[in-house]
């Protein structure tokens, strides 16, 4: 912190010396005078933070100066104010007592002006530097220990502590730019300070020390204790549930156990790092352990990351079609969009592979928005040539429904491609649901009003309840290809799918069975009257030529 100019405070009840420590000091301090120790603590009790020193003289009458440190070192505010001890005569005894109080310096009369100036000014400075690093150990916001401070003290506690098993732990608060973006920079840094309290609390129980890295960015270091990284999360979760907004955001933890002392902390932490990026995006898991397979593994995601921008723009993308029939009529009522990149090196490179990856990195919804943009083309395209609107199911990521202005994009693309909006299917995959369904139902609702048609995908896959189809205003539901794919027993299988059926048709949703793969299948889903199917039995997924001659012409 650099100030204007500093503020000294002279405590001396002889007038004489008082004026002539006014007269060496005026040209370069501000200075307030006070005649004897009482005066001086009223002052510094009021407004001690402005003074960059204090000259203290020992013997005055109604409180000495030994009593005016006695207070100011009982006081956090006042304890680290630097104090130049004044005094008439020079013995060794006095000087002891002084320092030993907590003076940081001593000088007795007659004072010569340069070394008295001098003195004073290294000790402001070197003050003034010890604040400066003190500020660079804590972070600004919310008080808890910066990176470096956190590292320095990580590292002296294991050099003390061999006996003690550590780990350190990585915090991310999932969405949070999301937040910030809606509700603003200062709410965002109230979640911050919320979190930093959160973490301080959790972890006092293993003794932790916390720290905030960047953003929203945490760091606990603490003593290992079983099976207390659940607690912590599920904890913190859970008062994050009561965080007074209507966005619900929660957090991550990446650990890394600390076996090797050797490595440097600073490798400990970004081992964390690592853990947590890997929890990161799953919905499913909220704790993730380091181990070297999770790194590999971030290596190859980070490299089919590196690679996808650049794909984008060579139309290393392109999009699949894949038909779904009307059981009773056998006829084609439409089909799912399928991206496929075309990998310029790795070769052909299937979506389960690299979807995940990039609703991770976000990059989905820009590619969800090449493919959705493609598929108004092609409906615009074979409308023109075959005089009959084609319906295309896009799929609609997990991530994506937490774009407000989703329904906005959608309307527009229709609107521009001259398509009217039940033309384009959405499919949105079920886990959407579990992992935030407030969302999700908001924006279903938006979407319906302005007209589209929506599938819930995989249904049956996750663990979402059935309370979802009452709350989300669905058309269709899409059953999940586990059904099919003779895991588990398969009686056991039919007969939930019968019942799925059975009560979406209660309440007048269509089913579209997917993954159909044999005859077999075919009479079995008819005697459930379920409605549409779509599997490898009739079609797999192909180019648009392909898709025109076969489907089409
Ligand atoms: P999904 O939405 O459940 O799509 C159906 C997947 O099942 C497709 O795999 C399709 O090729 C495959 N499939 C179709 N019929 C059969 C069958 O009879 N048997 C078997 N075993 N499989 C069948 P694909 O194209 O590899 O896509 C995998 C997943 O990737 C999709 O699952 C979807 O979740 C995601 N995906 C694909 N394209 C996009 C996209 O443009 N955007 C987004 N967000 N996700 C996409
Ligand atoms: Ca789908
Ligand atoms: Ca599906």
């Amino acid at each position: 912190m650099v100030k204007s100019r500093r503020e000294v405070l002279i405590v001396e009840d002889q007038k004489l010396n008082q004026e002539m420590l006014q007269d060496i000091l005026e040209p370069n301090y501000g200075i307030v005078c006070a005649d004897n120790g009482l005066e001086a603590l009223n002052i510094l009790l009021k407004s001690g933070e402005k003074f960059s020193a204090v000259l203290l003289d020992i013997l005055m009458p109604v409180m000495d100066g030994y009593e005016v440190m006695r207070v100011m070192q009982k006081n956090p505010r006042l304890s680290t104010i630097p104090v130049l001890v004044t005094s008439q005569v020079f013995e060794e005894e006095y000087e002891l007592k002084a320092l030993n109080m907590g003076a940081s310096d001593f000088i007795s009369k007659p004072y010569n002006a340069e070394i008295l100036k001098k003195r004073l000014h290294n000790l402001i400075q070197m003050h003034e530097n010890a604040t400066a690093v003190g500020m660079m150990e804590k972070d600004n916001l919310t008080g808890l220990y910066s990176k470096e401070g956190f590292c320095h003290k990580m590292d002296e506690v294991l050099k003390n502590r061999p006996d003690i098993l550590f780990d350190v732990i990585a915090l991310d608060i999932e969405h949070f730019k999301l937040f910030n973006d809606t509700y603003g920079v200062d709410e965002g840094d109230q979640l911050l300070k919320f979190v930093a309290r959160r973490i301080v609390d959790e972890s006092g129980e293993c003794n932790g020390i916390c720290a905030r890295v960047y953003a929203d960015q945490f760091l606990i270091f603490c003593e290992r204790r079983e099976d207390y990284v659940r607690k912590m999360v599920d904890h913190i979760n859970s008062k994050m549930e009561d965080y007074p907004l209507d966005m619900k955001v929660h957090v991550k933890l990446g650990v890394y156990e600390i076996h090797d002392i050797t490595i440097s902390v600073n490798s400990m932490c970004d081992r964390a790092f690592i853990a947590v990026k890997a929890a990161k995006g799953r919905y499913e898991n909220d704790v993730a352990y380091y181990d070297d397979s999770i790194r590999e593994k971030l290596l190859r995601e980070q490299q089919i990351g590196d690679d996808m921008v650049h794909a984008l723009r060579e139309e290393q993308f392109d999009v699949y079609f894949q038909p779904k029939y009307d059981l009773l009529t056998e006829k084609m009522t439409g089909a799912e969009a399928l991206v496929r990149w075309h990998h310029p090196i790795k070769g052909f490179m299937s979506p389960a592979e690299f979807i995940p990856i990039f609703e991770k990195n976000g990059f989905i919804t820009e590619l969800d928005m090449y493919v959705w943009n493609k598929s108004c083309e092609y409906i615009a395209k074979w409308r023109e040539k075959y005089g009959e609107w084609v319906s295309l199911s896009v799929n609609v990521s997990r991530k994506d429904i937490y774009k407000q202005n989703l329904p906005e994009i959608l309307k527009d693309m229709v609107e521009r491609y001259g398509i009217p909006p039940e033309i384009l299917h959405l499919e949105i995959t079920e886990s959407a649901y579990t992992e935030n369904p407030e969302q999700l139902i908001f924006i279903v609702g938006q979407l319906k009003k302005e007209g589209f048609i929506i599938e819930m995908d995989d249904f049956g896959s996750g663990y979402s309840s059935l309370n979802m189809l009452a709350e989300l205003p669905i058309d269709i539901l899409k059953l999940d290809m586990k059904f099919l794919q003779n895991k588990g027993e398969q009686s056991k299988n039919e007969n939930i799918m019968s019942a799925i059926v059975e009560l979406a048709k209660k309440i007048n949703l269509y089913v579209i069975a997917e993954g159909v793969e044999k005859e077999k299948q075919i009479s079995m889903l008819k005697s459930m009257k379920c409605d549409m199917v779509q599997g490898y039995y009739y079609a797999k997924p192909m180019p648009a030529e392909e898709f025109e001659k076969t489907c089409l012409d």
